[in-house]
């Protein structure tokens, strides 16, 4: 039970429905609906919200980290046609990184 109050204080509400699969409680959080019995109710919570700001700051540095691979593999390439590609890739990252940067 210690869970459900955990919901609630985080800005959940109990159901007053009861699990279709086990009859526990179900609590409904941030509009998911799930049981506290039988779901991993700490998982849940612990998720980090899906928030514009999250989300750019995971692919901020999902980019930076390409942008690392690519200069390098770009730095050792002889091959025109592969450096053309690696070019236009780092261009698309480095823009993408920009109009992030920018918000
Ligand atoms: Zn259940």
């Amino acid at each position: 039970m210690k869970m459900v109050a955990e919901i609630v204080r985080k800005g959940g509400s109990i159901l007053g429905e009861p699990c279709k699969v086990c009859n526990g409680i179900q609590v409904k959080f941030k509009e998911r609906v799930f049981c506290v019995v039988h779901e991993d109710v700490k998982k849940i919570l612990e998720e980090p919200e899906l928030t514009l700001e999250n989300v750019s700051a995971n692919l901020k540095e999902i980019l930076l980290s390409k942008i690392k691979e690519i200069s390098f593999l770009l730095s050792n390439e002889q091959d025109i046609e592969k450096q053309e590609k690696y070019t236009s890739l780092l261009i698309q990252y480095y823009e993408l990184l920009k109009e992030l940067k920018g918000q």
